[in-house]
């Protein structure tokens, strides 16, 4: 028996789930600062305090009165006073007077009436106290002010934003210990076939290791998402409806790959049916057709193709932009362009990815394999898109790379 599929392109399957589960509300929690790294910042975080709180040398050198400088030079040196020394990590005790230098390091606190620092390159030590100054200062020069990095009311992250190590130094520079981030969405991942062993068992006969659930675990947490790992399901209606329902129970999105066709022994529509609805069942693409979506409680399940290129390529086109929209993210994927290093055929009709590596000279070399061959995919660099109504490209065509 062979089912009509309700076939989608990937644009209206992009805006299907879009629609559908844009409501899917993230949840927040606080995390400390040492955990914050890859997180999605939760809230804005909007300073209350100056950095740096106090203005600062930029250099080792002196402190001056830039007038005081003007007009010297290495015939003609400003002769000035040693007036003291800033020490690191206290306030400069003393103000600076008429005819005096300070000296400072890097990070100093600069000393009061001072509006300049000599680097110490451009100086000499005439000992006897006595300081040559060989290049004349411009007020400001040297100097970070209070205020420089980061003013009281500024901005300095928006939420969504992915937090990088930098992130991590501006949050600690306000003295921030711990931070608001979004949960990481869970992803529940099922795999079904009579056919599956764990990878650790040898297969029999007609038996294969099962690939996609290490593979999905290791996507959903690329995705910065918590992967559960249900295990692998045999192709009978009964357990595999038991452990849809645990995972939509306990997950914020659900993965299962294998028997996603229309066929009698594909079973996820039948067991999705049975407890959610089906949202759609096929996309045009290639590949990757063989795919569902449907909503259990209002939470996105996903039938993948159990060829573990077309699961790795749906998920990725599909499953990301879920995962990041549920962290309030955005997906933002790197792309180059490049020249394609030889002709390639395609199936009218449904928009086909393919997996290419990238050599220096800016061609794109295309990896064919079938799509169940996951060995096609060590080597890629990312993946080109021959459009729905296009029946190939023409050796050297100019095609857009969107890199892994
Ligand atoms: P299906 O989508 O169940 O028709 O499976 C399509 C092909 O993918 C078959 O050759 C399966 O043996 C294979 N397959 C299904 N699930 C997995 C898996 N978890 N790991 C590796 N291959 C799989
Ligand atoms: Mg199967």
């Amino acid at each position: 028996m062979i089912l009509l599929l309700t076939v989608k392109t990937p644009d209206e399957a992009t805006a299907v789930i879009a629609d559908r589960f844009r409501e899917l509300a993230c949840r927040l929690e606080v995390v400390k600062m040492a955990g914050a790294l890859g997180r999605v910042l939760g809230s804005d975080i909007v300073a209350c305090e100056h950095v740096p709180g106090f203005d600062r040398s930029t250099v080792d050198g002196y402190a001056v009165k830039a007038s005081e400088t003007f007009g010297c030079s290495e015939s003609m040196p400003a002769v000035l006073t040693l007036g003291g020394e800033v020490m690191m990590g206290e306030a400069a005790c003393a103000g600076l007077i008429p005819g005096r230098c300070i000296a400072v390091s890097t990070g100093g606190d600069l000393p009061e009436s001072a509006d300049a620092v000599v680097m110490v390159e451009h100086t000499e030590d005439y000992g006897d106290g006595l300081v040559g100054i060989l290049k004349p200062a411009a007020p400001g020069n040297n100097i970070i002010f209070k205020g420089d990095d980061v003013s009281p009311g500024d901005r300095v992250l928006k939420a969504g934003t992915l937090i990088t190590p930098h992130d991590i130094g501006i949050l600690s520079a306000l003295g921030l210990c711990e931070v608001e981030v979004r949960s990481k969405p869970v992803v529940g991942v099922i795999s079904t076939g009579d056919e599956l062993v764990e990878p650790s068992k040898t297969p029999g006969r007609g038996q294969i290791r099962d690939v996609n659930t290490p593979m999905l675990v290791a996507v959903a947490q690329r995705f910065c998402a918590l992967a559960k790992d249900y295990g692998i399901v045999r192709d009978e209606e009964g357990p595999l409806r038991e452990a849809v329902e645990r995972a939509a129970g306990e997950c914020d999105i659900v993965l299962i790959s294998g028997g996603s066709s229309a066929g009698t022994r594909d079973l996820t529509s039948r067991v999705i049916e049975s407890i959610g609805e089906m949202l759609f069942h096929g996309i045009a693409m290639k590949p990757g057709k063989p795919t569902i979506l449907g909503a259990i409680n209002d939470k996105p399940v996903f039938g993948l193709p159990g060829h573990p290129v077309a699961a790795y390529f749906v998920t990725e086109l599909f499953v990301r932009p879920l995962v990041a929209g549920l962290m309030g993210a955005d997906v933002r994927r790197r792309t180059a362009s490049a020249r394609i290093s030889e002709a390639v055929s395609s199936n009218h009709g449904r928009a086909e990815y393919m997996a290419v590596h990238l050599d220096g000279d800016g061609m794109a070399n295309p990896i064919r394999g079938k799509s169940g061959l996951i060995a096609s995919l060590a080597g890629a660099d990312g993946y080109i898109c021959i459009p729905r109504d296009s029946e190939g490209l023409a050796a050297g065509t100019e095609v857009i790379v969107t890199y892994f």
